[in-house]
Order: C-alpha cells, then sequence, then structure tokens
C-alpha cells in the first residue's frame, strides 16, 4: 500500500457535489480524502465524473483515467481532442494520447487518424505489445487489428473553422489561447496507486505529420509511483524541450508541492524562450499525498478537481498577463 492508503477517508460515492468556484488554493488541493482525479480545462469536470464512476464500478485507477478522458474525446462540440477536433492545415484530424501506471508501464499514439478513441489504443499499445508508441499509419493498422472502428472525425463545424481559417492563414501553423485544451487526467486511488492520461488533436492547423508533446511519455504526461504524477497542455514544443512532465515530477521529488514543481517548469520555459509571444503552457500535477496544484505562463488555464464529495473547477496560478 502506499502512503496515501493510510490517510484514506471513507469510499467513494457517487452522488458528486460539483460546483464551478475560482480562486487558487481550496481545501480540496491539499485534502488526505482519496480516491483524487485531476484534469486538464472545463471538459474536465464531465470526464472526472466518468473516472469517479468507474472508481465507484470497482474499476482500477487506470481504468479510471482512460474512462474519464474517453467522454472529451467522444464530445464532438470538443474541437481539442478526439472527435471534432481543429484539422492539420490540410484538414486531416490527427491524434496524439499516451497513458502511464504507477508501475512506469505506458502506451502511445501519435498522428493516429480516424479513431475516435485513441486513448484505449495507447491502453492495448501498453498492454498487448513489447512497445511504447505506435505512430500514424502503423497505430492505425494496430488499432483496426484491436477492433476498433474508423470513423471521419472531422465535424462539419471544424471544417467549417479550417475553411475559414485557410482564408486568412497563408498556411501558417499557430496556437493561440482559444485551440489548446488538450485533456490531462492524474488520478490516485484510495490505496495509493497513481496513474495519467493525456489525449489531443493538437496544435489546430498544424503541419501534416506534427506531433506535439501530449503522447510523449516524460512531455506531456509522466506517473512515478513513488512521487506522483503530472501533465501539461499549451505548445507542446516548449513542453518536451523541458522534459516538461517528467521535470515536475523530478522537483516533487525533490520536495517541491505540486504548485511548487508546476511553477518551477513554467519558470523553465520562460527562460529558455525570447520571444513569449502565444506561448501558453499550463502544467498539473498530482503528487503521493493527494495534493495537487497547476500552474501557467498566461492567465486562462484552469483545472477540475474530483473527490468523493466533489467536483470542481480551480484556477490556476500564473506568470504573466496575456
Ligand atoms: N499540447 C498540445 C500539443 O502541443 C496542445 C494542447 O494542449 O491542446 O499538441
Amino acid at each position: 500500500m502506499g502512503v496515501a492508503g493510510a490517510a484514506i477517508i471513507g469510499c467513494v460515492e457517487s452522488s458528486a457535489n460539483e460546483q464551478i468556484t475560482s480562486g487558487s488554493l481550496l481545501p480540496s488541493q491539499t485534502t488526505q480524502e482519496f480516491p483524487v482525479i485531476v484534469s486538464t480545462w472545463n471538459h474536465g469536470i464531465a470526464a472526472n465524473r466518468s473516472a469517479i464512476e468507474k472508481l465507484n464500478q470497482g474499476g482500477t485507477i487506470l481504468d479510471a483515467v482512460e474512462a474519464g478522458v474517453r467522454v472529451t474525446e467522444s464530445d464532438a462540440n470538443n474541437q481539442s481532442v478526439g472527435l471534432g477536433g481543429l484539422p492539420d492545415r490540410d484538414g486531416n484530424v490527427t491524434l496524439d494520447a499516451c497513458i502511464m501506471n504507477h508501475l512506469s508501464q505506458c502506451g502511445a499514439v501519435s498522428f493516429l487518424q480516424n479513431i475516435e478513441n485513441p486513448i484505449s489504443v495507447a491502453r492495448k499499445v501498453m498492454e498487448d505489445t513489447p512497445h511504447v508508441m505506435l505512430s500514424g499509419k502503423g497505430a492505425l493498422e494496430f488499432a483496426i487489428d484491436k477492433g476498433f472502428t474508423e470513423s471521419n472525425l472531422l465535424t462539419e463545424e471544424s471544417s467549417l473553422a479550417w475553411e475559414k481559417w485557410k482564408l486568412q492563414s497563408k498556411y501558417n501553423p499557430q496556437i493561440n489561447s482559444e485551440n489548446h485544451d488538450t485533456i490531462g487526467m492524474l488520478g490516485i486511488d484510495k490505496n495509493g496507486e497513481l496513474a495519467g492520461a493525456c489525449t489531443t488533436s493538437g496544435m489546430a492547423y498544424k503541419l501534416h505529420g506534427r506531433v506535439g508533446d501530449s503522447p510523449i511519455i516524460g512531455a506531456g504526461l509522466f506517473v512515478d509511483g513513488e512521487v506522483g504524477a503530472a501533465c501539461a497542455t499549451g505548445v507542446g514544443e516548449a513542453v518536451i524541450r523541458i522534459a516538461g512532465s517528467a521535470i515536475v515530477v523530478e522537483l516533487m521529488r525533490g520536495g517541491a508541492t505540486p504548485e511548487e514543481a508546476c511553477k518551477e517548469a513554467v519558470n523553465r520555459i520562460i527562460r529558455k524562450h525570447d520571444d513569449l509571444t502565444n506561448l501558453q503552457v499550463g502544467f498539473l500535477a498530482l503528487d503521493k499525498f493527494g495534493r495537487s496544484g497547476g500552474y501557467s505562463v498566461y492567465g486562462g488555464f484552469n483545472y477540475a478537481h474530483a473527490t468523493a464529495s466533489g467536483n470542481e473547477m480551480i484556477d490556476a496560478k500564473y506568470m504573466k498577463e496575456w
């Protein structure tokens, strides 16, 4: 049993009290109540709900984070993850995802097309192959072989947005505050076991073939059963350059709280970039004590925090005003 196991407060209830609140330090950030599920952005509320339900049904923490982010992947109204994701500059929806448990077992897919739930393919890579990542056509063939069905993920709304973008874009890949909303989810169960999942359609209107941080273990997601877990959202190239999520976990290993670790990772990104225009990155972390925290370069990054007794949005602190 992990350290967390000594601090259990009761079992999981299905009727979570959900609310949207602001403020950078809520009691729930330091609670010793288990399980704890945290996930990036507003879509995290629905994803957390599904993760908690999965635990209530007897699922493992890995089952829970997979189930949680699948909700976001299958939400056609969400234009940054899975179905309905904004396409690359040539009109292709290409997906990146990874999943990791407390034993450092992990799986990932990158540049995957036409599969609605890439996180479940990533889990199959983890459990059914000796590899960590499959990419592109090979990942698609593997998914089909495993029984996943192909479908068109480009919704009418996203297609229209792409057509509009083409009119003014000059085909420059770009990122702004509206188009980076990867879901990263971290969880710890009542036994202190950790897991994480991360899934995205990536930077909108990117170059065809571009892969971001989200499927890269150590960049978009990292879990260490002895320490905690971290995930990232925002400009993936900046996250990769500092091995972002692995750094956050290592900072926690050195004694930093989740928020302090995320803040230092944000500081590293700021130090390494002369031009911070539109360079939004947010980190989210959860330690083995069930404490969580986030930090971002610019304001606006938030995350959903769920326990047995609630599911609420928390605004992360940040370094710079837009
Ligand atoms: N990190 C993702 C990427 O660079 C974007 C996002 O967070 O939505 O692909």
